[in-house]
């Protein structure tokens, strides 16, 4: 099964993806997360990404895509996955749907997550997330904070702030960019009868947690 996670940044697109990619027994590709994993590491592919990444800019499709590719390639990816983070533009869709159509694949899910703005912006301020690339839990100090202050529960290791989730414009940026160019998807994938909508909202207690929950249910029925 191949599963798409759509919605702006801060909605909890990783959230429910760490949680299905559990239940359903298969992988998670975040292209962010790919990508500080290489800037951490200082290859030449996170030198580059990381040019356009600290303004909140995308990465060009030259760089994102055989990324993509190539992850897609591995033996762990053959019987489904679920993306997050990709694709970002209508181009790279039709990138994905070449590449799958290519091994006889379709996308079967979209999860397009929708947070009030406001609640967006506060909850990526809030955001943090485990500094061990293997565990890459993610936490938020206010609605859902770790038992100690700065450490992962799960593996003990030291909880940071994302570099681009430090600053107001650099958030600004990449909710514009989710705006003019990633949001087309909504209706891209609409037209194709895979779209799921769903609200994450602490103002309806509607969190990705419960997501995740309803839509196991739904395909395991
Ligand atoms: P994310 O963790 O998904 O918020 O991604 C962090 C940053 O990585 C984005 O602001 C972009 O600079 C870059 N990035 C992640 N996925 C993509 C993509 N599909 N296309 C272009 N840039 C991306």
């Amino acid at each position: 099964m191949n599963i798409i996670m759509l919605g702006a940044q801060g909605t909890g697109k990783g959230t429910v993806a760490g949680i299905l990619s559990e239940k359903l027994g298969i992988p998670q590709i975040s292209t962010g997360d790919i990508f500080r994993k290489n800037v951490k590491e200082e290859t030449e592919l996170g030198i580059e990404a990381n040019k356009y990444m600290k303004n909140g800019a995308l990465v060009p499709d030259e760089i994102t895509v055989p990324m993509v590719a190539n992850r897609l390639e591995e033996d762990d990816a053959k019987n489904g996955v679920i993306l997050d983070g990709f694709p970002r533009t209508i181009a790279q869709a039709e990138k994905l749907d070449e590449m799958l159509a290519a091994k006889g694949n379709k996308i079967d899910l979209v999860i397009n997550l929708t947070t009030p703005r406001d609640e967006i912006i506060e909850r990526i301020l809030t955001r943090r997330v485990c500094s061990n690339q293997a565990c890459k839990a993610t936490y938020n100090i206010v609605m859902n904070p770790p038992k100690v202050e700065g450490i992962c529960d799960k593996c003990g290791s030291e909880l940071v702030q994302r570099e681009d989730d430090k600053s107001e414009d650099a958030i600004r940026q990449r909710l514009a960019i989710y705006d003019e160019q990633t949001s087309p998807l909504v209706n891209y994938y609409e037209a194709r009868g895979v779209l799921r909508t769903e609200e994450v909202s602490t103002k309806t207690n509607h969190l990705g947690a419960d997501v995740a929950k309803e839509v196991v249910e739904s395909i395991k029925g």
